[in-house]
C-alpha cells in the first residue's frame, strides 16, 4: 500500500490538465494510466516524413483553456490554422461545395434553397421556447427550418460527434444556443446581445500544438517523471476511513494506492465500472452514456494526384452522400510542416453513427470502401500511400436528450464522497478543449475541498 496526496486515474488530455493544475496548487498527484503512452485519445505520430494525427485533429481556443495555457506555460506551444485553411467544404451531389461563411457567400450559396434561406433568416421572429428535453434536430428544426437543420446543422454533427442528430440532445452539444434562446427568446437576438455584453471570448481560428495535438499533452506529461504510472490500470476503487483506496493491475503485478483525493478522468464506461462500488446510481447513469466509434485513417498523396485540387480545411460528407466516410480533413493545408514537399497529408474519419460496424472491417475491406468514397469526390489519379488506420471503437460520447440532467444526477449522488471529482469529456463537453477544463475544474474542486 503506498499513500500519496491526490490520485488522478486516465492520462488523457482531462487527467493531465487535473495533474498539472493539482501539482501548481501544492498538491502532488499520481497518475494512473493503463496504456502505454500518455495523451488518450491525443495522439500524433510523425510517419514517413507527415505528421499524422491519429485522433483529434484540431480544437477551439475557448477562454478556460487559454487561461490554463497561460498558467501552465503553454500559451507558445499553440499553433493557429493557416488562413487559407478557413474555407470548408460539404460534400453536394458528388461535388464540393464551399460552406458559406459570409452573408455574401450566403446569399449565393446552393445548400439551401431560396425559402430555406429565409426561413434561417427569420429565425429572430420566431416565439421562442424551451429547449429541454429536446434532440438537436427538434431544436434545429423549431429555430432554424428543416432546410437548415438537414444542410448544415446534421453535417456539422457528424463533423464533431460523429453522430445523429435525432439522438444528440440540444442542451449538451449546444448549450451557448440553448441559454441564448432561454434569454432572448431567439438564438440569435440572445448571441448578438451576449457579444455585445463583451466578456472573455474564444480565441479565433481552429488550433493545434506546434508538432501536433501531442505536443500540449507531453508538455502536461513530462514534469509528472516518475508520478505518471503508464501501464497502470485501475481495476476496483473503495472509500474507507476517509481514503480512497485504488487496486491498479500492472506489468508487476496488483498494487494498492491510497489517498484522500482522487480526480476519476476516464471515458463513461470505465468511470462508470469502477464507481459502482461507491454508488450503483451514479454508475447506472454514467454507464448509460453512449458513444460513437470513429476508424481515422492518414493517406498521402502526390500533390498533383487528384483532379480537384486539395486547398481549404477539408469537407463533410451528409448522410445520403456517402456510406461509410464521415469527412475528410486536408491536414497538410491545415498546418504547415505535415507533409513532404509535394505531398498532401489527408486523414479521413469513418464509421460513426452512420456505420459503426465499419470499425469491425478488415484493413482491406475499409480502404477498399474509404477509397472509392474519396475518388468520387476528389478523383484520384494514382492510389494514395496509407500512413496508419486507427480504430477507436468509443471514440466519442454521444450526450443524449437528458444529458446536463443525468451528469448533473451522477456529480449530486458522489457530492456525499470527499474530495472525489469526475472528469473526461463524456461530462460537459465532447471536444478535447471541453476535456481539458474539465479536468482543470475538476482539480479545483478537490482542492477547495481540503
Ligand atoms: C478519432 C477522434 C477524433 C477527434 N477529433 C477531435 C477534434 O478534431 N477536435 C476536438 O476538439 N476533439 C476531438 N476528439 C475528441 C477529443 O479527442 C477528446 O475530447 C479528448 O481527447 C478526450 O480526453 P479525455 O482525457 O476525456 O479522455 P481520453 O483521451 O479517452 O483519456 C482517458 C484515458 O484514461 C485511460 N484509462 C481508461 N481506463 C482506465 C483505467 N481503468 N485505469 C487507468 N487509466 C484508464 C485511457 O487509456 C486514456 O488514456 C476526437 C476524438 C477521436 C477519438
Amino acid at each position: 500500500m503506498t499513500d500519496v496526496e491526490c490520485i488522478v486515474v486516465g492520462a488523457g488530455i482531462a487527467g493531465l490538465a487535473a495533474a498539472a493544475t493539482l501539482r501548481s496548487k501544492g498538491c502532488a498527484a499520481v497518475v494512473l494510466e493503463a496504456g502505454a503512452r500518455a495523451g488518450g485519445s491525443a495522439w500524433s505520430e510523425r510517419i514517413d516524413g507527415h505528421l499524422v494525427e491519429r485522433g483529434p485533429n484540431t480544437f477551439r481556443v475557448a477562454p478556460a483553456m487559454d487561461e490554463f495555457a497561460r498558467e501552465q506555460g503553454l500559451s507558445p506551444l499553440l499553433l493557429k490554422a493557416l488562413p487559407a485553411s478557413g474555407e470548408r467544404f460539404l460534400v453536394r451531389g458528388g461535388r464540393l461545395v464551399a460552406v458559406p461563411m459570409g452573408l455574401v457567400a450566403f446569399a449565393r450559396t446552393p445548400l439551401l434553397t431560396r425559402g430555406g434561406k429565409l426561413r434561417l433568416l427569420a429565425e429572430p421572429f420566431v416565439r421562442g421556447s424551451d429547449a429541454s428535453g429536446e434532440s438537436v434536430a427538434e431544436f434545429a428544426t423549431r429555430r432554424f427550418g428543416g432546410e437548415a437543420r438537414d444542410a448544415l446543422i446534421a453535417p456539422f454533427l457528424t463533423g464533431v460527434y460523429a453522430g445523429d442528430e435525432h439522438q444528440l440532445g440540444a442542451e449538451a452539444v449546444f448549450p451557448s444556443l440553448v441559454a441564448a434562446e432561454r434569454r432572448s427568446g431567439s438564438v440569435v437576438r440572445g448571441l448578438l446581445a451576449q457579444a455585445f455584453r463583451g466578456g472573455p471570448k474564444a480565441r479565433a481560428g481552429t488550433w493545434s500544438g506546434a508538432a501536433g495535438i501531442s505536443s500540449l499533452t507531453d508538455a502536461l506529461a513530462a514534469p509528472l517523471g516518475d508520478a505518471l504510472r503508464l501501464s497502470a490500470r485501475a481495476s476496483a476503487i473503495a472509500f474507507e476511513n476517509g481514503a480512497y483506496r485504488v487496486e491498479i493491475e500492472t506489468e508487476s503485478g496488483a498494487q494498492t494506492v491510497r489517498s484522500k483525493a482522487l480526480v476519476l478522468a476516464l471515458p463513461a464506461d470505465p468511470a462508470s465500472r469502477l464507481l459502482g462500488a461507491l454508488d450503483a446510481e451514479a454508475a447506472k447513469a454514467l454507464g448509460s452514456i453512449e458513444s460513437a466509434p470513429v476508424a481515422s485513417v492518414a493517406l498521402s498523396v502526390a500533390s498533383d494526384a487528384t483532379r480537384v485540387p486539395v486547398r481549404g480545411f477539408g469537407y463533410l460528407v451528409p448522410r445520403g452522400e456517402g456510406e461509410v466516410l464521415l469527412g475528410c480533413l486536408f491536414s497538410s493545408r491545415l498546418f504547415a510542416g505535415r507533409a513532404p514537399a509535394g505531398r498532401e497529408l489527408l486523414t479521413l474519419l469513418a464509421a460513426g453513427r452512420r456505420k459503426p460496424a465499419a470499425i469491425d472491417w478488415s484493413d482491406d475491406q475499409l480502404l477498399a470502401a474509404l477509397l472509392a468514397e474519396v475518388d468520387a469526390v476528389l478523383g484520384l489519379r494514382e492510389a494514395p500511400r496509407v500512413l496508419s488506420i486507427t480504430r477507436w471503437p468509443r471514440a466519442v460520447a454521444q450526450p443524449g436528450r437528458d444529458h446536463p440532467r443525468l451528469v448533473e444526477g451522477a456529480r449530486a449522488r458522489l457530492a456525499r464522497f470527499p474530495r472525489l471529482a469526475l472528469a473526461g469529456a463524456h461530462l460537459d463537453g465532447v471536444a478535447f478543449g471541453e476535456a481539458l477544463a474539465s479536468g482543470a475544474r475538476a482539480a479545483r474542486q478537490v482542492m477547495e475541498e481540503r
